[in-house]
């Protein structure tokens, strides 16, 4: 049974409150800003800080300073975590690799991928990122067209396959499935469930008073993680999806806190 009044929303990011890498409707914007009204939002996403800018934060319109410090950033899967503090978002913690880790996940996953032939020539930006606390392989670059990247790896076979063997390169090491042409190395046990404990403890909310909205709940999806972990999760299939819930949501918040 859902938490019927949770006192935080964490969301996912892409599908979930926005198309892949794209801006958030203006729909999505004004949900969004209402929920920050009756309660404490999180994001949480695999995705680098500077993705959350382009894609929520610099599309929040009439949004007061107030409502933001009730706003909680969690790029790369909560090992980094932002605040808006003094007028400004403020990186509170980042855990990042160190140099060996890197520089093993960067070689493991460009020979693998180059074995398998999944090492693509045409590309929009670069297939490997450094994100600090993660390594992110893109098979079609970082800016690649939603459209393109939809027809790469339509079955998922490709990155599975290409998760499997780096992963029994870097036992030490975890290789988790991203987006949707895209493979994610971090430390071990970093995942969506270790974003939201953290947030647990950061917040001092307990897990049971929040809810989790992701389009990838299903066993092998990025959103997983937080489900088998306990908290309440609504499935969503894209962000038209979540505005539709948030719709119904918000007003039994008011309510409360009225
Ligand atoms: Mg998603």
């Amino acid at each position: 049974m859902a938490t019927l009044h949770p006192q935080l929303v964490a969301f996912d990011l892409d599908d979930t409150l926005a198309p892949s890498k794209s801006p958030i409707d203006p729909r999505m914007a004004e949900l969004l800003v209402r929920l920050l009204g009756v309660a404490q939002v999180c994001v949480i996403s695999g995705g680098q800080f500077a993705q959350f800018t382009m894609q929520v934060i610099d599309n929040l319109t009439d949004v007061d300073s107030k409502a933001l410090t009730r706003l909680h950033l969690m790029p790369t899967c909560g090992t980094q975590y932002y605040r808006y503090e003094d007028s400004a978002w403020t990186q509170v913690y980042a855990e990042n690799l160190t140099d060996d880790q890197k520089q093993r996940a960067l070689a493991a996953v460009e020979e693998t991928a180059k074995a398998l032939g999944y090492w693509e020539s045409e590309t929009w930006g670069p297939i490997l990122e450094d994100r600090g606390s993660q390594i992110t392989f893109s098979a079609l670059g970082q800016a690649a067209p939603v459209a393109a990247k939809t027809q790469w790896d339509v079955d998922g076979a490709k990155k599975t396959a290409l998760r499997e063997a780096v992963q029994a390169l870097l036992p030490d090491l975890e290789v988790r499935s991203g987006g949707s042409t895209s493979v994610d190395i971090t430390r071990r046990g970093i995942d969506k469930a270790y974003g939201m404990n953290r947030l647990a403890e950061l917040t001092g909310i307990s897990l049971d008073d929040m809810l989790f909205v992701g389009d990838r709940l299903d066993e092998n999806g990025n959103d997983y993680p937080v489900k088998a972990l306990g908290v309440d999760c609504v499935a969503v299939e894209g962000w038209e999806d979540t505005a539709s819930f948030l719709e119904a949501l918000i007003p039994t918040l008011q309510t409360v806190s009225s």
